[in-house]
């Protein structure tokens, strides 16, 4: 036991991912599109085994430290070679079990799986912190559906909060304004991230299905003005080819951002597209060049553009 170096990501080492219906290692785009690690099969929200979780978890842990990679992680960008502290706890998790949301994007399948029934979160969580499993510092992302609408979630964040755990990430529209969400920006432990995908009514609605444009900008502002750091509410643009992959859009998203004060903001890439055309250098360029171009009108707004998990794929591919 102790700390060894060799090659492996956080998610492997202490995270999971819980998923609709599973307990999966991870939900983030590796370059080979394997199908993602399931830890726990037919998950509808049981008491969780952690030792036999620690089991399955340290046999990933064994492969990587044999020099070897889990095949759902072959090519991926957040592996990386240092010291890994390979006592059994959690730091990493990602929380993808929400379902419902109040809006509609036309690249999110959530609407697929309304019949399901819901999991509650907030046990799985009180329970890490409980047996002292939950350690910072921790990358807890509370994603969806729509985190702020989901009955689990205001009792989630305040344990979190309370517990000072830190970071907590919340993937949010922000169609609602939350006030947990805004005590946990005014003591620095949450970050906020918004993929509002556009900068106007009419992408907005396009993109979202809802005509609720102004009012996720105006609560983005609001977010702004309680953050204890500027960087802790940030925006997304996800460029989707024939609807919102043109310029003068992305430059007004910018604009947009500098309006409210955000002071950074990510660019991606629609991920079903992203799939089909992942040897398509042509098509990759393109949508590199539109995120550079907008990355230099973010320098002369003051507002810092990042590419953001496919982008970054695409980024590596090109370059
Ligand atoms: S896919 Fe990447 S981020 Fe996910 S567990 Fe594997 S190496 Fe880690
Ligand atoms: S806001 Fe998120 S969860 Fe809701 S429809 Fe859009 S992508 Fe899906």
């Amino acid at each position: 036991m102790g700390n060894i170096e060799y090659t492996s990501c956080n998610i492997i080492e202490h995270g999971f991912d819980a998923q609709i219906n599973q307990i999966n290692l991870c939900c983030r785009t590796s370059k080979n599109n394997i199908d993602k690690y399931v830890l726990i099969d037919n998950y509808h929200g049981q008491k969780i085994d952690w030792d036999d979780f620690f089991r399955k978890t340290n046999r990933l842990r064994e492969i990587q430290k044999s020099g070897n990679t889990v095949p759902s992680c072959e090519g991926c960008i957040y592996l990386e070679k240092k010291l890994w502290n390979d006592e059994n706890y959690i730091n990493t998790i990602n929380i993808n079990n929400w379902i419902k949301c109040n809006a509609n994007c036309i690249y999110c399948d959530r609407s697929n799986f309304l019949k399901e029934k819901e999991y509650k979160i907030y046990p799985i969580i009180k329970d890490l912190i409980n047996k002292n499993l939950l350690r910072n510092p921790a990358d807890i992302t509370i994603a969806g559906g729509e985190p702020t609408i989901t009955s689990d979630f205001d009792k989630t964040i305040k344990i979190l909060v309370k517990n000072n755990i830190s970071t907590i990430r919340v993937l949010t529209n922000a169609i609602k304004y939350n006030k947990n969400i805004e005590l946990g920006l005014k003591k620095g432990l949450v970050n906020i991230l918004i993929s509002t995908d556009s900068a106007t009514k009419d992408t907005f609605k396009k993109i979202k299905l809802t005509d609720a444009h102004n009012k996720v900008w105006k609560n983005i502002t609001k977010y702004v003005h309680n953050q204890a750091q500027d960087n802790l509410v940030k925006t997304k643009y996800i460029i989707i080819t024939g609807i919102n992959d043109n310029q003068e859009e992305l430059n007004d998203f910018v604009k947009m951002n500098a309006a409210s004060g955000v002071k950074y903001a990510y660019v991606d890439i629609e991920v079903e597209r992203f799939m089909n055309n992942i040897n398509n250098t042509e098509y990759l360029k393109r949508l590199y060049k539109l995120y550079i171009n907008t990355k230099e009108t973010g320098e002369q707004y003051g507002v810092k553009i990042q590419a953001f998990d496919r982008m970054k794929i695409a980024e590596e591919k090109i370059n």
